[in-house]
């Protein structure tokens, strides 16, 4: 077998981290311009509520209008920019627009969930921010959830569990995402104030390869104990969701329900408005 020399090694990875540092330019110009002329919008995909079978609420997700660059790309972009904040601030700003408009339209709105990057942290103004835009659009604060991902955690920085009080003090609801990812450890489910955690895809099926439930239920009951409610994420099949409904699931968010969908689809399927 030829082995490959030193020399054109290096040169096939300068090549290669040339065009990662220019394709990673090229995102970084797509979200700047798309931030100047308005070029993201919102999906929203439901969650179900166990109790009632239906939608209690929604995640928005961000996309951009004009590209077909998905958020697990631009997302680490815009934190290694810092145009995260922005994008950020944008996000909160266009679903408590919503919640005001489905409002106005005499819809019963239902809580949006909103993802908040670990970097959003650096935004000190970001509370202050959020109760303004609560404030204008005379939206109560129970109907924003914010999901952190544990990565939020790690440092366990003073400043972190400040940010997360203030919010909990003023009434948002906050959601641990992608639980089973990362280290997953259930000291951190005592230490932070939360309301829900949210089982990755990942987690979920890995179980399911094992045939191993019991797992999930003893998470299920531990999250319980201490007063979290618990969303299975990733769920694409009907007898997935009858499982974790009988091992006391609370919320299910998945294919097998909904994709995420443009406010459009969301009002006709789910506020059966009439074009
Ligand atoms: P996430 O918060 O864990 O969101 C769940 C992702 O899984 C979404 O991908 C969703 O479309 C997808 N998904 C939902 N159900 C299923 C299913 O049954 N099967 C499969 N295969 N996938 C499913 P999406 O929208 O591409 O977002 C990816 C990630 O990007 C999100 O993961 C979140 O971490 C991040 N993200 C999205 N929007 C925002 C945002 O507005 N701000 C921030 N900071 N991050 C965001
Ligand atoms: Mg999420
Ligand atoms: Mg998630
Ligand atoms: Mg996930």
């Amino acid at each position: 077998k030829a082995k490959r020399s030193g020399k054109s090694n290096c040169l096939f990875y300068t090549i290669q981290m040339k065009e990662e540092l220019l394709a990673r330019n090229n995102i970084e110009t797509v979200l700047r311009e798309a931030l100047k002329n308005d070029g993201f919008k919102l999906v929203y995909q439901p969650y179900m509520s166990s109790q009632t079978g239906e939608a209690a609420g929604y995640e928005a997700l961000i996309r951009l209008k004009n590209h077909n660059i998905p958020p697990s790309v631009f997302i680490p972009v815009a934190e290694e920019c810092g145009l995260i904040i922005n994008i950020g601030r944008y996000v909160t700003y266009e679903a408590v627009s919503q919640l005001r408009k489905w409002k106005q339209q005499g819809y019963e709105p239902k809580p949006i969930s909103l993802n908040f990057s670990c970097k959003q942290l650096k935004d000190t103004q970001y509370v202050e921010c959020l109760k303004k835009i609560l404030k204008d659009n005379e939206i109560e604060p129970e109907y924003i959830e914010i999901e952190i991902t544990e990565s939020i955690l790690l440092e366990k920085a003073e400043s972190t569990m400040d940010f997360l009080y203030n919010l909990k003090n003023m009434g948002i609801k906050i959601a641990l995402d992608d639980f089973g990812t990362g280290f997953s450890s259930l000291n951190y489910l005592t230490y932070i104030p939360m309301n829900k955690v949210k089982l990755d895809k990942s987690l979920i099926d890995k179980f399911f390869e094992l045939n191993n439930l019991s797992a999930v239920e003893n998470i299920i009951s531990l999250a319980h104990s201490l007063n979290f409610q618990i969303t299975a994420e990733g769920i694409e099949e009907l007898k997935q969701y009858e499982s974790l409904r009988n091992i006391d699931c609370d919320y299910f968010q998945g294919y097998y329900f909904s994709k995420p969908l443009e406010v459009i689809e969301i009002e006709k399927i789910y506020f059966n408005k009439q074009e």
